[in-house]
Order: structure tokens, then sequence, then C-alpha cells
């Protein structure tokens, strides 16, 4: 990509699997531009590994001002305070506002921590400079049979404590949601589960969390549940930047963006991953890594094409399957039609295992691949819906 002193310039906040993949997108444009990306971060982390750091494997990571800078893209590493849509500048935290043309919101999510005393008494899985300061405590509390207790009925709080208990079989582990979990399921992947939870002695309480206190955590049945240390998997919000610059977002703190992914009423402002409210045919999107890379690529090429006077594009996505590891050595495949639903077919232990596996490494391959060579290797399926479909429903 060459850029000139009178080059468009695009401001990408946030370098992760959203706007890392707008950016490789972006360097197809005809038109020179300046392509500057914003992180607080130096390093590209992977955040669907987190669970892996927290026991103190080593996962891969980018260094992104040598990665980028290879393709004449700029990187800032700052912490953005706000967006000031009216006057098109960006607020830095300890450096000088950056103004911009066009503008890519890719801040994604952090940890929701809404249960009474979350913040105060829990722990969340929030990014690798957090989670591996946590480590030695584990090893600590594994050596002495500690309780471990790990909130949540999703897929992030089921990996979690696999993946503890397959690093730390001496800990205590108990998983607390609301309900019995994976009933979004089909019968095979909910036995193998029940299998795999009782093989690695984890303990399962059912009922509504009221609170968390300095030791234990409450239900609303009345029952106490003491711990050593309490890690939070209850959900995730979209990144709080939204909030503070006054842009009007969902519940869940998500920018609400049209079918472009664009900001309504902002034609140079595009939004990607955790960050947008993403509607597809009346659902939204959830957030995932698998939505990201998506939204990121697509935000990518429309801002391309509209920097280079084309038409833009709608999104569209389907879904195709969830890949949910148990440990280093099991996991399950849930396939799934393109609105999540959960098929019939489904795999357990060796190949799910290596589906997972070969998930998490092609994540990363990929937008390495694309950001250095310039070449596109990244696709995903479509809703598959047809217009005549949607004149049915
Ligand atoms: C333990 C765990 C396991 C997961 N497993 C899976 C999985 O198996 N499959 C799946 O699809 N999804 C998974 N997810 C969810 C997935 O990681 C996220 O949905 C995905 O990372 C979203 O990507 P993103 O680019 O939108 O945002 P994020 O990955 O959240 O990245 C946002 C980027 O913006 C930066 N940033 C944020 N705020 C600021 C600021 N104010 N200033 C400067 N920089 C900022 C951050 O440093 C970060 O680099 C998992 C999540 C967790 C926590």
């Amino acid at each position: 990509m060459k850029t000139t002193s009178s080059a468009p310039v695009v401001v990408i906040l946030g370098a992760s699997y959203a706007g890392l993949m707008a950016c490789a997108r972006l360097l197809h444009s005809q038109r020179a531009l300046r392509i500057i990306v914003v992180d607080g971060k130096s390093h590209f982390e992977q955040k669907i590994r987190l669970h892996e750091s927290l026991t103190g494997q080593r996962t891969a990571s980018l260094a992104l001002a040598p990665l980028l800078r290879r393709r004449g893209v700029e990187f800032i590493q700052a912490e953005v305070m706000a967006v000031e849509l009216a006057s098109q500048h960006i607020q830095l935290k300890d450096q000088p506002a950056l103004s911009y043309d066009y503008l890519v919101y890719a801040l994604g999510s952090v940890p929701h921590q809404q249960l009474s005393g979350s913040k105060q008494y829990a722990i969340s899985l929030h990014n690798y400079k957090q989670v591996s300061r946590l480590t030695p405590q584990i090893k600590a509390l594994a050596q002495q049979s500690g309780h471990i207790v790990v909130l949540g009925g999703g897929l992030t709080s089921l990996e979690t404590i696999t993946e503890l208990a397959a690093s730390f079989p001496q800990l205590k582990l108990t998983l607390v949601c609301r309900q019995p979990t994976f009933a979004n399921n089909t019968m095979a992947i909910q036995q193998h589960l029940d299998k795999t939870l009782n093989n690695y002695g984890i303990h399962r309480q059912y009922g509504q969390i009221q609170a968390i206190q300095a030791k234990a955590v409450l239900l609303h049945t009345g029952a106490k549940i003491d711990f050593n240390l309490c890690i939070d998997c209850t959900g995730m919000k979209a990144s709080p930047v939204a909030l503070t610059s006054q842009l009007a977002t969902d519940e869940l703190g998500r920018l609400l963006v049209d079918g472009y992914l664009r900001l309504p009423n902002h034609n140079n402002v595009f939004v990607a991953g955790d960050a947008a409210s993403t509607n597809i045919h009346g659902e939204i999107l959830r957030m995932s890594c698998a939505t990201a890379m998506p939204m990121g690529a697509h935000v990518g090429a429309n801002v391309a094409a509209l920097i280079n006077g084309q038409a833009l594009r709608e999104f569209d996505f389907g879904y195709f399957a969830r890949f949910t590891s148990l440990g280093r050595h099991n996991a399950v495949t849930q396939f799934v039609d393109r609105s999540d639903r959960p098929l019939t077919q489904s795999a357990t232990g060796y190949w799910a295992t290596h589906y997972k596996e070969w998930i998490c490494k092609m994540t990363i391959a990929i937008m390495k691949w694309e950001l250095l060579t310039g070449l596109k290797l990244y696709y995903w399926p479509s809703s598959q819906r047809t217009s005549e479909q949607e004149q049915l429903e």
C-alpha cells in the first residue's frame, strides 16, 4: 500500500480479531491510504486461549508494531478514552488526540461482572497480563487442594473449569450456574459433557446466584458455596468506550449498526466484532471470534469500497459449528445450522480435539498471512436465506 500526504486517514481502534481483519482487507484499497491502528496492548493476544494462559500454558501472540510496519501501517499503543464523532477525533490517554477521515471501531468486549460482589471478590478472564498474574495463585491453591468455583453456564465457563481440572487434578472444582448447562446441544454432546465433568470430578451446583462474598457464593435458594478463588464467567459486555462517548448502544453496550456495519447517520464510521450489535435476519450475532473475524474483514472491504467510490455490500453471516475444548486432550464439536441451531452431527474426543486446535491455530495464522501477503485466505458461510424465504417469514 502506497501512502501520500493527501491520502485519506483511516483509524482502526482495536487490534484483535476484528480490527486486524479490517486492516488486512483495507490494504486491498486501490487508492492510497494512511492506516493507523490503535490498541492499548503491544501484542495481539489469543483471547480464545485465555483459559490456557490462566493455567500457565504458553500461547502464541503477534507483536503489532513490526507486523503492521511491514505493510506501511502505523501502530499507536495507547488507551482510547473517547470517540468524538462531531469533530472526527479520538481522545487518547496521555497522547495527543487523533483525527480521522474514516473510522473502524473494533474495541471488543470486557467481562461483564454484573453480579453483586463480582468486582470485589471474583476474577474474570480479561487479557493475558491479568490472567498470567493469577497462575501462581492457582498453582499454590492446587498444592493445598484448594477450592475454585467457576460461575456461568456458557462455553467460557466450561472451557475454563475443564482446563483447570486437566492441568491441576488436585484442585476441588465447582461449576455454578442457573440451570443444567449444555441443553442447547445434541444428546450425544450432552452425555459426553456429563461424562467428562464427572471424570474430572467437577461438582455442579445449579441455582440463581444472589451475590459473591469475600469467600463464598450465595444462591437464591439459600445455599452457600465456600471458595478459595471465584472465577466469574457469566458473560461479556462491549468495551465501555462507546458508552463514555455517548453513542447509541444496546443493553450490552454494543454499538447499533446498519446492514453495512456502519453507524447510522455517520457514513464514515464502521463497527466490527464484539463492539457491534449486528442483526442478521432478526437475530443479534453472539460475541465470538467466529463472528468478529468476518465482521472485521467485511468492514475493511466496505471502507475501501467507500473510499474507492464503489458500492458497499451488506454484511451476511451464517454459523457453522461450535468448537469447545475440555482440557488439551478432549473437546466437543456441535455442528449447527446457519442460525446457530444444533444439527444432529457432532464430534467428541479425538476429532473434536483436533478440530478445536486447528481452529485456534488457523485464526492467528490466517490474520498473519493476510496482513503479510495481502492475499485473501479467509471466507465465511453466508446465512443462505433467499429473498423468497425472507418474504415468507
Ligand atoms: C476464555 C475465552 C474463550 C473464548 N473462546 C472462544 C471460542 O472458542 N470461539 C469463539 O468464537 N469465541 C471465543 N471467545 C470470545 C472471543 O474471544 C471474542 O468474542 C473475540 O475476541 C472478539 O474479538 P474482537 O476483535 O471483537 O474484540 P477483542 O478480542 O475483545 O479485542 C478488542 C481489542 O481492543 C483493545 N481495546 C479495548 N479497549 C481499548 C481501549 N479503551 N483502548 C485501547 N485498546 C482497547 C483490546 O486491547 C483488544 O486488543 C472466548 C473468549 C474468552 C474470554
